[in-house]
């Protein structure tokens, strides 16, 4: 059975950099087995979502498995939720939580409650499993500062404010119902309640004591957005006859896999951030691949460096990922799988958000053509054989490679 691995480096297209001698980072970084790809086989520029678009890492990703998320993106909250295993239901309302840090006048001071490495497990356990009007609040902290919030009970609704005013120095925003119905009203009056309760509870935590000890900030609030109700949807082995995966640090990316009803594991020291461990990561990968026709791996770090606008280390994040990728790239083509490096949307240093600029793609296989294209990166891909594809294309031409395709017409 022929299978494929897609190698994702998030965030890794980028804009050309002055100091870079007007190159990308992913131009700039010497990048031998990225270039073997390149030079090996196929190559061309990606739109994940569409042209003049630009991607979260979410909708990419469900692009990337051929599902249109303009059609079927149920918001950020349930596939955080997903992605940290909560078992979400019909009628839940979830959400993503930020630790932060607030003054007594509820003003912003740092929206990541100065980064929180440890303690929000003690933090969430004195919010998860309390009950507001009848509904119960499930609360899981996620990696760093964040968390996964899920409203479960009767008469929710997804149509509520976000309470988290993405600046700091301003207060936090109340929630308020984004239409008229009394669902809404009552969702935003329990989340409004929600956060005065965690502002009490948080302030009085010991771990909030250790940490003003210790001249850290503390935690002691939580802002709230990106809600979103789950709908039902296809998984991907009825719409497409294959068995999906995803290995990725991110929950949110674990999240599209749960949606799309995929295997996603929590894989150990898959961190989500610069410390990840790539190794267990490709381990995971070629477990995965024993009984799974495609399997996808996200590698986040290039995007957090774009976000923080430090190209030299996303530059040299993306020479790190080619020294481990040559172990992939030599498992694929002992075991004829095709393998396709990417990235699921640019992250340019100097924008310090994602662009809507295509992403440079690279794919080796049995059978896949081969261009004369050389190097990995922008400029070249531009130049390759695919030409400029999206998210969605680039699945059917994976489902195609590994014989899973439908002809189209007589
Ligand atoms: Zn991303
Ligand atoms: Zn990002």
């Amino acid at each position: 059975m022929k299978k494929a691995v897609i190698f994702i480096m998030d965030g890794a297209g980028d804009r050309a950099i002055k100091e870079l001698g007007h190159l990308t980072p992913l131009e700039a970084a010497c990048t031998p087995n990225l270039d073997y790809m390149a030079r090996n086989g196929i190559n061309g520029l990606m739109y994940t979502v569409g042209p003049g678009i630009i991607p979260g890492s979410d909708t990419s990703h469900m692009s990337l498995f051929g599902y249109d998320p303009r059609k079927c993106y149920p918001g950020r909250g349930p596939l955080e939720a997903l992605g940290e295993g909560v078992d979400l239901k019909p009628g839940d309302v979830a959400f993503r939580v930020n630790f932060a840090t607030v003054d007594d006048s509820m003003r912003i001071i740092d929206r990541r409650a100065g980064r929180i490495e440890s303690g929000t497990h003690e933090l969430a356990r004195l919010i998860d499993g309390i009950e507001i009007d009848g509904v119960k609040i499930i609360f899981k902290p996620s990696v760093q500062h964040r968390a996964v919030l899920v409203l479960r009970g009767e008469d929710l609704s997804d149509k509520v404010s976000d309470s988290d005013p993405h600046h700091e120095g301003v207060p936090v925003r109340k929630v308020v119902p984004l239409d008229n119905t009394p669902e809404a009203k009552r969702t935003a009056e329990i989340l409004n309640k929600l956060m005065r309760i965690a502002y009490e509870k948080f302030n009085k935590a010991e771990i909030n004591a250790k940490r003003r000890e210790k001249g850290l900030l503390p935690a002691n609030m939580i802002l709230i957005r990106g809600a979103g109700m789950l709908r039902q949807i296809e998984t991907i082995e009825k719409k497409y006859g294959i068995r999906g995966a995803i290995v990725s640090g991110v929950a949110i990316v674990r999240g599209v896999g749960r949606l799309l009803g995929m295997d996603a594991p929590k894989v150990k020291g898959a961190t989500g951030d610069p410390r990840t461990n790539i190794d267990a990561k490709i381990d995971a990968v070629i477990n995965l691949l024993r009984d799974h026709d495609i399997v996808l791996v996200n590698i986040k770090a290039p995007d957090v460096f774009g976000h923080d606008g430090n190209f030299i280390g996303k530059m040299k994040f993306i020479e790190k990922i080619d020294r481990h990728l040559r172990r992939l790239i030599d498992y694929a083509i002992e075991n004829d799988i095709y393998m396709i490096v990417s990235s699921d949307h640019s992250t340019p240093c100097s924008k310090r958000d994602h662009s809507s600029d295509p992403v440079p793609l690279a794919a080796i296989g049995p059978d896949v053509r081969v261009d004369s294209v050389e190097k990995f990166g922008e400029r070249f891909a531009a130049l390759g054989g695919l030409g400029t594809i999206t998210g969605m294309g680039l699945f059917g031409t994976i489902l195609d490679w590994i014989d899973k395709a439908e002809k189209f017409g007589a």
